[in-house]
């Protein structure tokens, strides 16, 4: 009669591992909805705009102009997260160095250093 035992605990092991995996594509299908959704959110243009402006800013150089020193008659033309060439700066703490430079810093130092030798 002990033999009767094996069949019943394979069978109760078979619906507990049934209801195991039942569970867990139950637990599936309610998360899957939320994938959807953030596959969903990701493709959004407004979305993606946050995204694309996150990477070219990561791409992007600071602009380490000193403005305030460098020019200070132009404070407010500096675009911070753009520097496209290296320029020349005079630290008195490091000498000259190079650092990233954004167009319009460039040409105000240009524009200052041309005014400074020319006076
Ligand atoms: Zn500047
Ligand atoms: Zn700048």
């Amino acid at each position: 009669m002990a033999d009767q035992k094996r069949p019943e605990l394979a069978d109760t092991l078979a619906e507990a591992g049934r209801k195991l995996g039942q569970a867990i594509s139950d637990a599936m299908n309610r998360i899957r909805p939320a994938f959807d959704a953030l596959g969903e959110m990701a493709n959004r243009p407004e979305v993606r705009a946050v995204v694309e402006r996150a990477e070219k800013l990561a791409q992007h150089r600071p602009c380490l102009c000193f403005c305030l020193r460098a020019h200070p008659e132009d404070r407010g033309i500096c675009e911070t997260f753009d520097a496209v060439i290296t320029g020349q700066h005079n630290s008195e703490l490091l000498g000259e160095i190079d650092i990233p430079l954004c167009a319009p810093c460039a040409a105000a130092r240009a524009a200052r250093d041309f005014a400074r030798r020319s006076s």
